[in-house]
């Protein structure tokens, strides 16, 4: 039989020096709801397990400019968090898309970003949000921008002995509006068919000055639609310039054919969600601003 050591750090310091020395064979946990399904089919053999619940990464706070979201915070403390409700609105959305109350209880923004799934909820308000994600080892800790973490389907930039420890979020400018559309092939317990995330942000005559949308589950990974929010920036909003932006999302894409739907199915759908979805937001902002 196989060995599997299993340790539960008080503390980051020492969960790091337990990588940095033995990070060959070791694989963290934080909710387990993808990693123990992993072992369970025998796709990963880890010989150590490194558990992160003990460790105090499960603040959502607001400090010296960012929003900071820790590691170990559970999709559900996503849900109930009024300050993401108010300041990230489309993070709320997404998790509440995730799964069913189970898992929502359990799984981690950390473990939803480092899994790299393209199809990975959190990912996809989280790139339309500019975050940032902090990565520590022993002797240093790093930042990177999200859109350069994730490199393909179950890879990112993070190394062996490193740890995801929070999630930064630049203070979103007054004025803006966001918004999260999930299609799955029913309404819970579904991974993403396509998922779309919008963010505008209107200028005092009330012209686009900043826009963003992000895709799930048409890519490799998680992406952003750069030509798509460049066609909406400086422009003022109006249906056929969020049509036009959306068939050029639709273009970006690159989805696969897989056992949930077929690429043209959901390059259509890439389309569908993004006008919606930018539509939505120009909506609500008028009825904010009235
Ligand atoms: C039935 C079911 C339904 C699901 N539905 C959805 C869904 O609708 N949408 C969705 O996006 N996902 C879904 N998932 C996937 C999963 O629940 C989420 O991705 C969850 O957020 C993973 O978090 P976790 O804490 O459980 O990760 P874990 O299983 O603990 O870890 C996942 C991976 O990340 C690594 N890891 C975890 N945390 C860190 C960290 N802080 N630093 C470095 N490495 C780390 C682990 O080593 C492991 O490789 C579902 C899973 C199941 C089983």
């Amino acid at each position: 039989m196989r060995k599997l050591e299993y340790l539960a750090p008080q503390t980051l310091g020492e969960a790091l020096e337990t990588l940095a020395k033995q990070s060959e064979g070791a694989k963290i946990i934080a909710g387990g709801t993808d990693l123990i399904p992993r072992m369970r089919s025998g796709i990963v053999h880890p010989t150590l397990i490194v558990d992160l619940r003990k460790l105090s990464l499960n603040r959502i706070e607001f400090k010296d400019g960012w929003i900071r979201i820790g590691a170990t915070v559970t999709h559900t403390d996503i849900l109930e968090s009024d300050l993401l409700a108010s300041h990230c609105p489309a993070m709320v959305e997404a998790a509440k898309e995730i799964a069913g109350p189970p898992i929502r209880n359990r799984g981690t923004i950390g473990g939803n970003l480092v899994n790299a799934s393209p199809a990975a909820d959190l990912a996809v308000p989280l790139l339309a949000y500019d975050a940032f994600v902090v990565l520590a080892k022993a002797s240093a800790e790093r930042e990177v921008p999200l859109m350069e973490f994730f490199t393909g389907p179950g890879q990112t930039v993070l190394t062996p002995d490193e740890i995801l420890t929070e999630i930064r979020i630049p203070v979103v400018p007054p004025r803006t509006i966001s918004k999260f559309i999930k299609l799955g092939k029913r309404k819970a317990m579904a991974i993403a068919v396509t998922s779309v995330a919008t963010r505008l942000t209107l200028d005092e005559v009330g012209n686009i000055s900043l826009a963003r949308i992000a895709l799930g589950s048409v890519a490799p990974r998680p992406m952003r639609s750069i030509m798509a929010e460049a066609i909406l920036e400086n422009m003022t909003p109006a249906i056929e310039l969020f049509a036009k932006s959306a068939r050029v999302a639709s273009m970006e894409s690159s989805p696969i054919s897989d056992i949930r739907a077929s690429g043209d199915y959901r390059k259509q759908m890439v389309a569908v969600l993004t006008r919606r979805s930018l539509f939505d937001a120009w909506q609500q902002l008028e009825k904010r601003d009235r």
